[in-house]
This record gives C-alpha cells, structure tokens and sequence, in this order.
C-alpha cells in the first residue's frame, strides 16, 4: 500500500480540461478486502476519475484514465492482481456518440428521461399548476449563480407548524440521475396517489431543491467534451482552470479531507469555506429552516451507498464519529435495508470518511453541524455504472422511494423514544 501510495504521488498529474482523446474507461473488480482499499485510495488522485466507486469485493468501479496515465495504471492493476476490464480506449468518441444520440431527441420535459436545465424549470412550472387542493405549492429562488441561473426551490406545504423533509441534487452536475430520480420524488408528493405519499405529505412539507449547480448541470449538457463536468462554473483568480467543487466548499471542516486545492481538481475545494455563490445560498437556506428539518437527503450517484456525517478526521487522521451516531446510523440501515428489499442490490451504509473515504466540506455535514439537522443523509444512487440509460430512472426512484418511507418511519421512532 505504501510503495503504491508513492508510485502515484510520482503521478503526471493531468488536471486540466480536456477532450478525452486517447483516455480509456475501466471496469475494475477487485477480489480481496485490500484490493478494495487500494481502490477507494486511488480514488480522485491524479486525474484518475472514478464515475462509479466501489465498496466490496465483486462490486466493479467504473473509472476513467488520463491518456498519459494509461500504462502506468495497466501496471499497478498488474502489481496488485487486480482484475480489470477495458470498456473503451478512447472516452471521446463514447461521449460524442451519447451526445448526438441525445441531441435528437425532442426538447421538452419529460419525467421518464434526463432533461436540460431549461426543461426543469418549465417542469416545475408544471408541477406547481398540480398542487393538491388544500396545499401550496411555491417556488422560491434561494440564490442565484455567477452566470445568473436560478437556484430553485419548490415547497409543497400545508398551513400549520409542519417539519419540513428536504430533497436535492446535482450539486455535481454530471450525476444526471440523481435529479432525474429527485423529480419522481417530487412528481409522487404533488401526485398524492400512493398511499404512503398521501401519509407522509398529511404530516409534513417538502421541500425540493432540483439543480443545486445550475451552471455546472447546464455546462454538462453544452457538448460531448462538458459531459462529465462536476463542478459549478466560477473563474479561478490566476488559473486558467474553472470551477469549485460545490460538495466540498462547504463550511464544514473546509479543506480539512479529501480536497484539493489546485483549481484545477475536479474536487477543487474554492478559495475559503462558502467562497461559491451556490454554498453561500444553501448554507443561508438551510440555516433559516434547519430547526424545522426532519430529513435532508443530498442525493449524489453512483455508488449504491448510503452516507450519513462525518466525512472528515480529526488531528490523528481518525474518522470522526458524531454524537447523534447511533440514531442516523439506525435511520441510514431503514433506508439501504428498504432499498435491498426492492430489487435485491447491496447498499452499503456508514458514515462518509469510513465508507467511501475521508471528504470534508459537504452538504450533509453542514447541514448537521451547522443546520442543525440531525438526520442528514447522502444517497449515492444505482447503476449500471455510471451513465446509465433513462430506463434507470425508474429503478432508481422506487427503490429510493422505498429507503425514504422506511427512512422517515424510522426516524419517527427514534424520535418518539426521546
Ligand atoms: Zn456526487
């Protein structure tokens, strides 16, 4: 492990925009406990970008090669035994196929399909002309973006002092199915036609933030080089390289794990804590309601896990545990568990830092130490693998439909012991 975690530091690191000439996609399946360590390691270093993370044995990680990386990658699988298979050599031409396949399809909202920004909002549009009689449906910009997109809420409520359970998305832009799966939620509370729906929305508000990185999301559709963008769209002083990671910006034991501070990185972590309009909006937001939050869910793909905080350390680069952990733990089981029961895929459950790896400044765990909101979770939704076809739309939203019955049923429990 160390002589590896050399070798890599050895890297050529390859951050910079590029067009995925030359880079290959991975399917990589590792066989041993340690195999998997390596892995969630290499994860995010150098340029090597994991679409998909893996968490066990037999579970494949789906992960993209600089070109200039290429053979030395080839020869660190080899060194460590590690079984991979090759799914393309040259990234660019994948993506500029999924770009026209795309680019001939009709431009208007559709529920079953992945849709542009633009559509969202005419969407949402939509969704509030159905509210349910005796609600409001509201929608509320809690913030703006330095291209000037609207960061977009939508609020189903009903009179009264109700907790308010909080969805959003895309906060890294190209995880398309994660807002894709947040709009059935959404499209299941207006409707009012499933029975656990009707009970949920009789005690509680929703609240859903779609796009919570409208320039990013926007960016990811521009082209078939801008697909895989992460980031939101701000200029860097002095580099020539754009964007903050948004999920890492947050002032929550900023720069503290996993986050780098070359412009760059497509985990670059921003200038200071909230230096991104888009933290600042959310951090404001969450603040303001936390104390009446029931659950947020900052829903990201893909990995098939479940995270609830920390993600950060502490000075002996232990993972920190918090002191609600043994209830978000019991709440974060009820969602993976309800999820396994669904269609038999394995979830994963823990806190961040322990299992996918140490990352500080995230939603979740601002909303938690800063919000105030007890249950804060990270859903890294379905495959297969990490650009799946709109047919995953479906799968994804009732298994997570299942997790967030559960998930508030439990929590209703545990509070209800208090
Ligand atoms: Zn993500």
């Amino acid at each position: 492990m160390k002589v590896l975690a050399v070798c890599l530091a050895l890297f050529a690191a390859s951050l910079a925009q590029v067009d995925y000439e030359g880079y290959h996609l991975v399917n990589v399946v590792p066989e041993t406990p340690e195999q998997v360590e390596w892995l969630l390691y290499l994860d995010g270093k150098d340029g090597i970008d994991f679409l998909k993370s893996t968490h066990q044995v037999g579970n494949a990680a789906e992960i993209i090669i600089p070109k200039d990386q290429v053979s030395r990658t080839y020869y660190l699988f080899s060194k460590t035994n590690m079984r991979y298979f090759t799914a393309s050599t040259n990234v660019a031409d994948d993506l500029k196929r999924n770009f026209l396949m795309r680019n001939d399809k009709p431009k208007v909202f559709n529920i079953n399909d992945f849709n542009t920004f633009e559509d969202i909002l005419a969407g949402l549009d939509d969704f509030v002309a159905r509210c349910p009689s005796g609600a409001s449906c509201t929608l509320e910009d809690i913030g703006d973006t330095v291209e000037g997109r609207p960061i977009r809420l939508l609020k189903i409520t009903k009179p009264g002092d109700r907790k308010i359970v909080w969805f959003d998305s895309a906060i890294h832009a190209r995880e398309w199915l994660a807002p894709a799966t947040n709009l059935k939620l959404l499209d299941v509370i207006i409707s009012q036609q499933d029975s656990n729906a009707v009970s949920l929305f009789n005690k509680y508000d929703f609240y859903f933030v779609i796009i919570m990185n409208p320039d990013g999301y926007v960016y990811s559709w521009q082209d078939s080089d801008t697909r895989l963008w992460r980031k939101n769209r701000s200029p860097n002083v002095g580099s020539s390289c754009v964007g903050t990671d948004l999920n890492r910006n947050y002032d929550a034991n900023w720069l503290s794990d996993g986050t780098s501070t070359n412009p760059c990185s497509f985990t670059y972590g921003g200038t200071s804590a909230a230096s991104e309009k888009e933290t600042q909006a959310a951090q404001n937001y969450l603040r303001s309601i936390g104390s009446r939050v029931l659950s947020l869910t900052s829903i990201h793909t893909t990995a098939e896990m479940i995270l609830i905080p920390y993600g950060h350390t502490d000075d002996n680069g232990e993972c920190v545990i918090p002191a609600d952990h043994q209830k978000q733990m019991s709440a974060a089981n009820a969602f993976a568990d309800a999820i396994e029961n669904t269609f038999s895929t394995s979830w994963k459950r823990g806190t961040a830092c322990l299992t996918i790896y140490p990352a500080s400044g995230a939603t979740m765990d601002y909303a938690y130490d800063k919000a105030g909101i007890t249950y804060a979770f990270t859903p890294e939704l379905r495959g297969p693998g990490f650009d799946p076809p709109a047919s995953a739309i479906q799968l994804s939203f009732q298994e997570v439909w299942n997790g967030v019955v559960a998930t508030i049923a439990k929590i209703e429990e545990l509070e209800s012991m208090n």
